[in-house]
C-alpha cells in the first residue's frame, strides 16, 4: 500500500521526503567532527562561473527534459495502468510539443532519461537525436532513489544504466542527473569512478562550481539546480500547490532576469509528462519569449554538456580526478 500511495506523490517532492531510517541518529546526538564529516562529504567548492560566456555572450541558459515517463511509478512497482498512462503521456505527446518547440527557434537542450524508459519508448532516442543538437545524460535505471541503497546496488544500476543508455542511443553520455535529484553520500564516488565530467543535482549556488569531496577537489562540474527551477511541484492538480502556468512563468521570468543581471546560469529542469500539457506549453513559450526579448543575441542557450566543458576550460579545472581507492 505504501508503494501504491508513494506513487501518487510527484517526482520531485519525493526528493523531499526525509531519511527515515530509524537507526540514523540525531544530529543533537553527535559530536562536532560527526556533523563536519557528514558536512564535507559533498560540498560545494569553487565557483566556475566565467567572467562571460562565450563570445562575451552575458547569460548560459540551459534547458533540461527529465524524461522519466512510467519510472515514476516503476520504481515502486506500482502497476496501476491509470497512473502509467498518466506517465505514458510524456512519451506520447509531450516529447513531441517540447521538440517542436526547441526546433522552432533552434535551442540546444539536454534530456536525462532512465534507462528503462528509454527501453521502454525507444523512439524518444531517435526523436531527440534528429536535430543533432540536443544531449542525452544519465538520470539512473528506473528512477531509483539512491538513498534507500546500499553503495553496491547504486553502484550496479547506474553501470547498467550506463550500457542500457549507450546500446539504444550509440553515444557516451558525459553527465549525471540524480532520479529526483536524490544524490546519496556514495553518488559521489560511483560517478568519479565511472568517468562522468559533470553533473546536476545539488543545489548550493546559482553557478557552476567544483565538487569537493571529503575537502577534496574533484574536477567534477556541478551545474546546480533548484526546486524553483522545476516544473514537477507546483503542477500537481491533485496537489495542495498547483500554480497557474502562466504565474509560474512569472517566477520562471524573474529567475532569469536575476541570472541575466549577475552574468550567471539559468538552469530550468522539466519533464515532457508535466511541462508537456497544452496549458503548460504556454509557460514555457512564455519564458523563451521573454529570454529572447531581454537578452537577445547576449543568452547563450547551451547544453549542460557544453557549458560544463566551458568552465572547465575558463577556470583552468584540469581533468576530473581520478578517486584515491580507500
Ligand atoms: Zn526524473
Amino acid at each position: 500500500m505504501r508503494a501504491l500511495v508513494l506513487s501518487l506523490i510527484p517526482c520531485a517532492l519525493l526528493a523531499q521526503t526525509p531519511t527515515q531510517n530509524p537507526n540514523i541518529k540525531p544530529g543533537w546526538r553527535w559530536t562536532y567532527d560527526s556533523a563536519l564529516t557528514v558536512v564535507n562529504t559533498v560540498r560545494a567548492g569553487r565557483s566556475l562561473k566565467p567572467a562571460s560566456w562565450p563570445d562575451g555572450k552575458r547569460v548560459a541558459v540551459l534547458l533540461s527534459f527529465d524524461a522519466d515517463n512510467e519510472t515514476i511509478s516503476l520504481r515502486y512497482g506500482d502497476p496501476n495502468p491509470g497512473h502509467l498512462s498518466q506517465m505514458q503521456y510524456g512519451a506520447r505527446v509531450g516529447l513531441d510539443r517540447v521538440l517542436k518547440l526547441l526546433d522552432q527557434y533552434q535551442i540546444p537542450a539536454t534530456f536525462f532519461i532512465p534507462a528503462v524508459s528509454l527501453r521502454i519508448t525507444p523512439d524518444m532516442a531517435t526523436k531527440i537525436k534528429a536535430s543533432g543538437r540536443h544531449e542525452f545524460g544519465i538520470h539512473g535505471w528506473i528512477h531509483e532513489m539512491n538513498m534507500t541503497l546500499p553503495d553496491s546496488v547504486e553502484r550496479a544500476l547506474l553501470k547498467r544504466a550506463l550500457d542500457e543508455q549507450m546500446a539504444i542511443t550509440g553515444i557516451k553520455p558525459t553527465g549525471y542527473r540524480a532520479p529526483s535529484w536524490n544524490f546519496s553520500p556514495n553518488t559521489l564516488s560511483i560517478l568519479r569512478d565511472m568517468g562522468f565530467r559533470w553533473e546536476s543535482s545539488l543545489m548550493a549556488d546559482d553557478s557552476p562550481y567544483e565538487i569537493l569531496q571529503n575537502g577534496q577537489p574533484t574536477g567534477m562540474v556541478e551545474l546546480p539546480v533548484e526546486w524553483i527551477l522545476d516544473d514537477a511541484p507546483l503542477f500537481d492538480p491533485r496537489g495542495n500547490n498547483y500554480m497557474n502556468p502562466r504565474n509560474l512563468a512569472l517566477v520562471w521570468m524573474d529567475e532569469f532576469d536575476k541570472a541575466f543581471e549577475e552574468g550567471s546560469m539559468f538552469i530550468l529542469t522539466m519533464h515532457p509528462h508535466v511541462i508537456g500539457h497544452r496549458s503548460r506549453m504556454v509557460a514555457l513559450e512564455l519564458l523563451v519569449d521573454h529570454i529572447r526579448k531581454t537578452a537577445g543575441p547576449r543568452a547563450w542557450w547551451a547544453t549542460h554538456g557544453a557549458a560544463a566543458e566551458y568552465v572547465r576550460k575558463t577556470a583552468n579545472l584540469g581533468e576530473p580526478r581520478p578517486r584515491t581507492l580507500p
